[in-house]
């Protein structure tokens, strides 16, 4: 039967369970405390244009992923990285990683879920603070006061620790018991992406340096569609190393990374511009992955990265399946 749904939460898991729950002819609303969609597949504008400052790239190991991004997002706004891609180890020094292939959006990785969220009847700029029951349906309070009422259905995709305090705000404290290991499992990052004049001469375009400092390094202006003079190189610190900086001012994280940066690739040139984003959720390493969770008698479900493994795809396939989910109930 139709149901009324609403979606906390607008990056790939919100977004695509929002257009499979419409295609399954519910009646969907979508909020998100952000001015815009996207969430953790975010770019920051910068002079010649932006630079990818959470997920980097994505790899489409489902068959059904790709299909999913060219029919609801468009074949434009998603392409193939060639990049060389390579790690460090302390023993063997740096080698390549297996070869595999990997996306990006075009021109920056905002443009595939900037184009999903055309489906979707999405309110930007509203954070849910509470579901509380009205009956038999549910009502959602944002932290302004303001309430969305008649739901039958709500799906939360917030980050673990996110969504557990929503969870806990409402009242219900037994589904935000099972999120325990995930909040505990995901990572900070701090993120500078750095704007060099010149080519730096590194071997690889994107890399797992073996260092306490730097977890990536990636040549931004080398993933097709980003135009622009110069280099833009995206570093992200690693999560001890944010863990212990959460609260240092940006120029200095900044500085840090570079200088990391410099001495691993050897390119001793200042940027001419940066910028900078701290991640206080960013990577999920939690082991149990259930694809999503759902309680039946509330109608309240799950879906995310963390519940499948981290990663793009996995936030898609968490919606997919707690949609699948959804519909037999
Ligand atoms: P999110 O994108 O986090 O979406 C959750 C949304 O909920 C957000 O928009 C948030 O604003 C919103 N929200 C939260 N609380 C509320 C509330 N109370 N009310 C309303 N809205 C709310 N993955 C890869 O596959 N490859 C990579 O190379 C890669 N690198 C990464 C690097 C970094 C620095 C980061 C941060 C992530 C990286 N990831 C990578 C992970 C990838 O970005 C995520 O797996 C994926 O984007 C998660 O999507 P999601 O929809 O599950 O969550």
């Amino acid at each position: 039967s139709i149901r009324r749904v609403a979606v906390i939460g607008s990056g790939l898991a919100g977004l695509t369970a929002a257009i499979l729950l419409g295609e399954s002819g519910h009646s969907v609303r979508v909020f998100e405390k952000s001015r815009g969609p996207g969430g953790r597949l975010a770019a920051k504008r910068v002079t010649d244009g932006s630079a990818d400052i959470g997920a980097q790239y994505f790899t489409a190991r489902h068959p059904g992923f790709l299909a999913f991004l060219s029919e609801k997002a468009g074949d434009t706004t998603f392409a193939p990285w060639g990049a060389r891609l390579g790690f460090q180890s302390n023993a063997e020094g740096w080698q390549p990683f297996p070869e595999e292939p990997r996306y990006v959006g075009t021109p920056r990785m905002t443009a595939v879920t900037r184009a999903l969220s055309a489906h979707v009847e999405l309110e930007a700029n509203v954070r849910i603070h509470r579901l509380q029951r009205d009956g038999e349906r549910w009502r959602l309070e944002d932290t302004e006061g303001n309430v969305y009422r008649d739901f039958d259905r709500v799906v939360i995709t917030a980050p673990p620790a996110q969504a557990s305090e929503l969870l806990h705000n409402s009242g219900m404290a037994q589904l935000a018991e099972r999120l325990v290991p995930h909040v505990e499992g995901i990572l900070p990052c701090w993120a500078v992406a750095a704007h060099f004049p010149s080519a730096v001469d590194f071997a690889y375009q994107g890399a797992r340096p073996h260092s306490d400092t730097l977890f990536w390094l990636a040549n931004n202006s080398s993933k097709p569609g980003r135009d622009g003079k110069g280099q833009w190189w995206v570093l992200h610190a690693t999560p001890e190393w944010t863990n212990n900086h959460l609260e240092t001012p940006v120029d200095q994280v900044s500085d840090a990374l570079v200088a990391e940066f410099q001495a691993l690739t050897g390119h001793q040139v200042e940027p001419i511009e940066s910028v900078t984003h701290r991640w206080l959720y960013a990577r999920s390493e939690a082991t149990d992955c259930p694809g999503y969770l759902y309680d039946d008698s509330t109608g309240v479900g799950l879906a995310g990265d963390w519940l499948a493994g981290g990663r793009v795809e996995g936030a898609w396939d968490s919606a997919r399946q707690l949609v699948e989910c959804i519909d037999r109930d």
